[in-house]
C-alpha cells in the first residue's frame, strides 16, 4: 500500500502557541492549579494530557476558585467573560490565537461605524461565541445561505460579513455569494479571515485527495477544521475518515485501497500521525511519501498576559519561545528510526502565508 503525507498538516501557529501557554505555565505555576476556560484546543489527547498533569478544564468560570489563574483558550472568549473573570479577580492569562483576535477587532471595529454584521460560522461554535459577544446587538450567524431570509436588516448598505477562522472555504464562499447576491451593498471584511492554516490544510488535501483511494484525517470530532477536511475529501470523491489516534482504524477500510493520504487537523499532534503511519506500514507495507504543497513559516510569540504574569513572578520572559517543530522533519526522523522507507516529493507551487 502506498500511504501519502499531506504536508503542511497538524499543528498551526495558534494551537503551538495556546499548548505552549499552559506548559509555561505548568512550568512557572508548580503549586497552582491552573483552570483553562474550555479545551484549549480541540483536541481529546492534548486536553487528556494536560488534564494527567492537573490542569482542570471548565466550561463555567464559576468553577474557578476567586483569585485563581484561569486561562482563555485558543477560540478566545467575549468581553462580558473576561470581564466576569476581572470581577472575580481571577488572573486571567489569554492563549486566544491572534488570528481570532483579529476577527474580534474587526467586530468590534464595524460596530462602532453603525454596522450590522453578518458573522459566517457555526452558531454553537466557542469562536462565534467569542466573536459574537463583541457587538451582540449588532452580529448575526449565518451557518447557512437558508438562515438569509430570516436575518433582520436595517440598512443594506451598512452591512459587513465578517467569518469563523476555521470554516471550509468552499462552504463559505457559497454563503458569502448568496449574500452578496441578498445584499449588493455587503462590504467585505479588509481581509480573509479563514486562516492560513486552515486555507493550506484544505488546498493540500484538495491536491492530494484525488491520488487517493482513501483520506484518514487524524484530529477530533469537535475539531472544526479537523472534520472540514474530511468533508472536502469527500466532496472531492475519496472516502474519507476522522479518526482520534491508531485505536479507531478498521480493518475493512482497507480492503481493496491501494493509496492512503494521511492529514490531520490543526489541533492534532504529531506523534498520533506518527503511530498511524508506523500502524499502517506494519499491517499493510507499502512505500511512504511526504508530499509537500506548502511550507509554513508563521509563528507566533508568548501572549502579552502571560509575559506580564512572568514578570510580576520574578520571571524574565526574554528568550522564552513558542517550541515549534517541524512536522516533516520529525516525521522523517520517526520513520528512520523505526527502519522505514521514506521519500519526499516536493510538490510547493508558492510560499505560504
Ligand atoms: S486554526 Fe487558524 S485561527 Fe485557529 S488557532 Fe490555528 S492559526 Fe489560529
Amino acid at each position: 500500500m502506498k500511504l501519502i503525507l499531506a504536508n503542511p498538516r497538524g499543528f498551526c501557529a495558534g494551537v503551538y502557541m495556546a499548548i505552549d501557554v499552559v506548559d509555561q505555565l505548568l512550568d512557572i505555576c508548580p503549586d497552582e492549579t491552573i483552570y483553562v476556560y474550555h479545551e484549549i484546543v480541540h483536541n481529546r489527547h492534548v486536553v487528556d494530557r494536560f488534564k494527567s498533569r492537573g490542569v482542570r478544564f471548565i466550561e463555567e468560570l464559576s468553577e474557578v476558585p476567586d483569585g485563581s489563574l484561569v486561562v482563555f483558550s485558543a477560540h478566545g472568549v467575549s468581553p462580558a467573560l473576561r470581564a466576569e473573570a476581572a470581577k472575580r479577580h481571577l488572573t486571567a492569562v489569554d492563549a486566544t490565537c491572534p488570528l481570532v483576535t483579529k476577527v474580534h477587532n474587526e467586530a468590534i471595529r464595524y460596530a462602532k461605524a453603525g454596522y450590522q454584521i453578518l458573522l459566517v460560522g457555526h452558531a454553537d461554535h466557542q469562536e462565534i461565541i467569542g466573536t459574537r459577544g463583541e457587538a451582540p446587538d449588532c452580529t448575526q450567524v449565518v451557518e447557512c445561505p437558508e438562515d438569509i431570509p430570516g436575518l433582520m436588516i436595517k440598512d443594506p448598505n451598512k452591512l459587513v460579513y465578517l467569518t469563523q477562522t476555521t470554516l471550509s472555504t468552499d462552504d463559505a464562499n457559497v454563503i458569502i455569494a448568496a449574500l452578496k447576491k441578498a445584499f449588493p451593498g455587503l462590504k467585505e471584511p479588509p481581509s480573509e479571515d479563514i486562516c492560513y492554516a486552515t486555507t493550506n490544510r484544505q488546498r493540500a488535501v484538495r491536491a492530494l485527495a484525488p491520488k487517493a483511494d482513501l483520506v484518514l484525517v487524524v484530529g477530533s470530532r469537535n475539531s472544526s477544521n479537523s472534520v472540514r477536511l474530511t468533508e472536502i475529501s469527500e466532496n472531492m470523491g475519496t472516502p474519507a475518515r476522522l479518526v482520534d489516534d491508531r485505536s479507531e482504524l478498521r480493518k475493512e477500510w482497507f480492503e481493496g485501497v491501494g493509496t492512503v493520504l494521511v492529514t490531520a487537523g490543526a489541533s492534532a499532534p504529531e506523534d498520533l500521525v506518527q503511530e498511524l503511519i508506523l500502524e499502517l506500514v506494519q499491517a499493510y507495507g507499502g512505500e511512504v511519501e511526504q508530499h509537500d504543497v506548502y511550507h509554513e513559516e508563521v509563528e507566533f510569540g508568548l501572549p502579552g498576559t502571560l509575559k506580564e504574569l512572568m514578570r510580576r513572578r520574578g520571571i524574565d520572559p526574554t528568550g522564552r519561545r513558542v517550541v515549534r517543530k517541524d512536522a516533516d522533519q520529525a516525521m522523517g526522523a520517526w520513520l528512520d528510526r523505526h527502519g522505514v522507507a521514506h521519500r519526499t516529493v516536493d510538490l510547493t507551487v508558492s510560499a505560504a502565508k
